[in-house]
């Protein structure tokens, strides 16, 4: 199907990476784009008109659906990372109001051009980082987003995301302590790339499992910051109503 010209919609793309601080290395914003906030960020989405609206997921849609790429990680502790994973998606899923339905294992690898075509609403995919090519540093422990798309016509404007992803980094994860639970956890580094692929940004305070990097300080999960900022992304904010044209599978 074609997309009338009048009709059209824009994708935009968001990519955040959280790292691994170690006292050699320091982390800066150098590249932000977004003035970020002090608990809690949510994306801007630019609408035809010039105005701008948050970038979030249709917190009504029947079901946000998500799978699993795991062959960057070990055969035998796949069923304990995908026990995590699903932890992770039940407390987002909680705190916006968002259904989430997990869809099974795939092979899809995402890659910065590609997220259009993923296979479900979320891919998570624990992966060799040289298969993919997002900028991963040696102190990289996963990265995460999501897509949005606008559309204007005679029906008015909006933006809804459409897919998001979460990347974790073998090497990295491997350093950390399984499980969930305060520092340098793997179950913190797996919420804090879920809250991207719902929709947030990092922030400022290091109280919150949104700051950019992973410290031995890090909360014991989500903090107050963190937990604003998903419900402002979730149910609460109100339906989108997706105009039928807004069809990704048509985009491809
Ligand atoms: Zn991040």
């Amino acid at each position: 199907m074609t997309t009338p010209r009048a009709l059209k919609f824009v994708l935009a793309v968001l990519l955040l990476c959280l790292v691994m601080v170690t006292p050699m290395i320091a982390w800066n914003f150098t590249g932000q784009k977004t003035a970020l906030g002090t608990n809690y960020t949510l994306r801007s989405a630019q609408l035809a008109s010039g105005a701008s609206t948050t970038a979030r997921w249709n917190p009504c849609q029947q079901a946000i659906t998500w799978q699993v790429n795991m062959s960057g990680w070990p055969a035998s502790k796949r069923s304990a990372m995908l026990k995590q994973i699903t932890a992770a998606v039940t407390k987002v899923s909680k705190v916006t109001g968002m259904t989430y339905r997990y869809a099974g294992t795939t092979t899809f690898t995402p890659r910065q051009e590609n997220l259009v075509s993923a296979p479900a609403d979320i891919v998570v995919a624990v992966i060799n980082p040289k298969t993919t090519n997002f900028s991963f540093t040696e102190n990289s422990l996963g990265y995460g987003g999501v897509l949005w798309a606008t559309w204007y016509g005679g029906d008015g404007e909006g933006a809804a995301v459409v897919r998001g992803y979460a990347v974790l980094i073998p090497a990295g994860m491997n350093k950390l302590k399984a499980g969930f639970g305060g520092g340098n956890t793997q179950g913190n580094v797996i919420l804090h790339e879920m809250a991207h692929a719902a929709g947030l940004d990092h922030v400022r305070s290091k109280a919150q499992q949104m700051y950019p990097d992973l410290t031995a300080k890090s909360p014991n999960g989500y903090a107050a910051g963190d937990l604003q900022g998903l419900v402002k992304v979730g149910k609460k904010a109100g339906c989108i109503t997706v105009p039928s044209r807004v069809n990704i599978t048509d985009y491809n």
